[in-house]
């Protein structure tokens, strides 16, 4: 069994987890309004991966036999989302803040000696590498765009292909992805 430290750490992850889709629900709104379909398509298409995040940290706790507790999250502020770059800064700031909790997770785990939820922790702790990476590539190629219309357009129209979410490769059980 985890000590309870351990466990409510993983509960508030999966929490964070759900937040984190609420997030990129909210941001996609931003790019609808801002008529950017394949950006807010992108956004969307995160959020779904986010749920199947918060799913496996569910299944995990539930095969750990921990009770799975939810709670209230926070209403997220979109006031200074204004422009595309805006969304994915927000984006890529809202990983850098999971991947700070996936680490002190990590800790806690070593911490307690909790082998099994070391070996789970270290697919969360890969993810966010490319969690990380793919908002910044985006930056990267907003602020090359600038203020070029059809660059902005051809950016959106690339975003728009991504594939619907899937349960990552070497992904831990999910309760309900496969
Ligand atoms: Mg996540």
């Amino acid at each position: 069994m985890m000590n309870e430290k351990l466990a409510n750490a993983l509960n508030t992850q999966m929490v964070y987890e759900l937040y984190s889709a609420y997030i990129y629900l909210g941001l996609a709104a931003r790019l609808e309004k801002m008529k950017l379909p394949g950006m807010a398509r992108w956004m969307r298409i995160q959020a779904d991966e986010e749920l199947i995040h918060a799913d496996i940290f569910y299944a995990y706790l539930i095969s750990q036999e921990h009770d799975v507790e939810l709670d209230a999250m926070e209403k997220p502020d979109f006031s200074a989302i204004k422009t595309p770059i805006d969304s994915f800064r927000a984006a890529l700031a809202h990983e850098e803040s999971v991947t700070e909790r996936i680490n002190k997770e990590m800790a806690i785990a070593l911490e307690c000696g909790h082998f099994a939820t070391v070996a789970f922790l270290n697919f969360f702790v890969t993810e966010q590498v490319e969690e990380e990476r793919n908002p910044r590539e985006i930056i990267e190629k907003l602020e090359r765009a600038g203020n070029d219309e059809r660059a902005l357009l051809f950016l959106d129209a690339a975003l728009a292909v991504r594939a619907p979410a899937t349960r990552p490769a070497g992904a831990p059980a999910g309760s309900v992805t496969p």
